[in-house]
């Protein structure tokens, strides 16, 4: 496949960073995953502007405006003749010495890649997937900020090797405070009585592009959606629960430390979203 790195496209093989850049030697870097739909790419613009917002709060430079960064992106698609795929755009501190002190740092590295991804086998978006939730907390306050996509994914990391530990699909992680905030790499709902819920992402979860997405396709279908703070056990006793983000997109969740959500099939709701999502992912223009 053909990667975008620093003003030009390359080989995967020619794909390659110093091993002196400070996005390996100290996680200093942000990242935006990114879906392209028959050729489309989802939600471009939210997922460009978060990119900068992340950027802006470690005061990295990233050397292309925005408007050249969606153009970026919309190329390396067009250059790999994709019309689904999952898109990696990151960009680094760059090259510097051992100090972690950004200000010696040659320049920001930009890459982006673009290549399939199905987060789960087909068969467990309509069967549902088991989770657990993970000792590893989420704080809400420290520089990993989890409004900040950084590369130091190491708690979310954590949490997914906790997962496999248990023998279950995902991860639901807690805060310090103990309400559930998010999955590894996803945003988590839950329906009670017809009505959704999922955390504010004060608590500390990502905005999730997808959840914003899911609030207002819940609203289309007359939902009611509420951002409130909620705990494991009210995840316990949920009619329905599923995860959304753009790896995972919308998946839904039937077994949580081992309590079975409802009757263990995918809901109503969870269903009536699921094909909601399928809709507006397929009728969005490239922009
Ligand atoms: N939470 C975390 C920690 C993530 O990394 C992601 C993925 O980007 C999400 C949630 C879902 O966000 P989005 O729907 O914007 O992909």
């Amino acid at each position: 496949s053909q990667i975008f790195l620093n003003g030009e496209f390359v080989e995967r093989d020619d794909a390659k960073l110093s091993v002196f850049d400070h996005g390996l030697l100290y996680g200093d870097g942000i990242f935006e995953g990114i879906r392209v739909y028959d050729g489309n790419v989802f939600k471009l613009a939210e997922h460009i502007r978060r990119l900068y917002d992340s950027a802006k709060s470690i005061l990295l430079d990233i050397p292309y405006t925005q408007d050249e960064m969606c153009e970026l992106v919309c190329e390396t698609v067009r250059r790999n003749a994709l019309t689904g795929a999952y898109i990696r755009l990151v960009v680094t501190r760059g090259p510097g010495d051992l100090g972690i002190s950004p200000y010696i740092c040659k320049g920001a590295q930009v890459f982006i890649i673009a290549e399939q991804l199905s987060m789960f086998p087909q068969k467990l978006y309509e069967e549902g997937i088991t989770a657990v939730t993970a000792a590893t907390r989420r704080n809400r306050t420290d520089a990993l900020n989890p409004k900040i996509k950084s590369l130091n994914y190491l708690n979310n990391v954590l949490i997914k090797i906790e997962a496999q530990a248990a023998g279950a699909n995902e991860a639901i992680v807690l805060n310090t405070e103990g309400y559930v905030v998010e999955g590894s790499g996803e945003n988590i709902f839950i329906v009670r009585d017809n009505v959704l819920y999922t955390p504010p992402a004060y608590l500390g979860a990502l905005e999730g592009i997808t959840r914003a997405t899911i609030i207002e396709l819940a609203h289309e279908l007359g939902y009611v959606v509420k951002e409130e703070p909620f705990t494991r056990h009210d995840v316990y006793v949920a009619d329905e629960v599923f995860l959304t983000g753009t790896a995972a997109e919308l998946v839904p969740v039937v077994e949580v430390d081992k309590r079975v959500v409802a009757d263990g099939h995918p809901g109503p709701v969870t269903k009536a979203l699921h094909q909601a999502f399928q809709q507006c992912t397929r009728h969005v223009g490239m922009k």
